[in-house]
């Protein structure tokens, strides 16, 4: 039963491992199937020593329908997140550093650099914390989500969503990178702020970067003043 997905969220556990977002078995990633059962990686496995047959296939509801091995210990946080955003078909949470460290500082990470408010959809919020494993975890990502594609789990990690895979294992990656940028430049200095009309102007300009969509339309393109800046 879905051999296919199965495979590709094993390929996307390793890309998490990869790109520095977990170490050995931290994380997991589960899928929405169109039927409705939803795939989860089993608890505490590494990504790479995964073969189809250790993923869980469950209910909306929590019923393992198959599967021999134990669902990821966040499963119940993460069943929240599908049953109150049926948009929503993917959802990653890593323990990705860089992100995880801005939940230490602050309570938002703003989309100063373009590349958040591609892969993110805007400004990404830190929740308050709550435990490992528990359902708050599903609860506050539905809470603070809002628009965008991620939340950071204060003290904990982030969660990543999308309609697809694909989509939240971007969000993911270029969430780090951008984490990384920024914590570089809050090191040594003041951060100098995109103001909420660039931001969402990198938005709409970022939904039709990639195969797939039309040009940019030109009327997007107009470049706005930062704040305090002559027009
Ligand atoms: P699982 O391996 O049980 O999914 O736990 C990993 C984790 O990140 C807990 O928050
Ligand atoms: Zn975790």
């Amino acid at each position: 039963m879905f051999e296919k997905e199965k495979l590709e969220i094993i390929k996307a556990g390793m890309k998490l491992d990869r790109y520095g977002l977990v170490s050995l078995a931290g994380g997991n990633l589960s899928l929405r199937m169109p039927s409705g059962e939803i795939l989860v990686t089993p608890s505490g496995m590494i990504y790479e020593e995964m073969v189809a047959d250790d993923m869980v296939v469950m209910s909306l509801d929590g019923k393992v329908i198959e599967g021999t091995r134990k669902p990821s210990s966040d499963t119940e946080g993460i069943l929240y997140v599908f049953q109150h955003r049926p948009d929503i078909n993917a959802v990653i949470h890593t323990h990705q550093p860089y992100a995880t460290a801005i939940s230490l500082l602050q309570d938002e990470f703003r989309a100063d650099l373009t590349t958040l408010g591609n892969a993110c959809r805007g400004n990404v919020r830190c929740t308050p914390y709550s435990s490992p494993g528990s359902v708050e975890m599903g609860m506050d990502t539905v809470k603070y989500l809002g628009d965008s594609l991620a939340v950071i789990l204060s003290h904990h990690g982030v969660m990543t969503v999308g309609d697809s895979l694909k989509q939240a294992l971007n969000a993911a990656v270029y969430l780090e990178e951008c984490a990384r940028g920024y914590l570089a430049a809050r090191a040594v200095g003041e951060i100098r702020h995109l103001n909420d009309e660039q931001i969402k102007q990198t938005v709409e300009i970022y939904k039709y970067v990639g195969q797939g969509h039309g040009a940019i339309p030109h009327e997007l393109l107009g470049r706005i003043p930062g704040d305090g800046e002559k027009q």
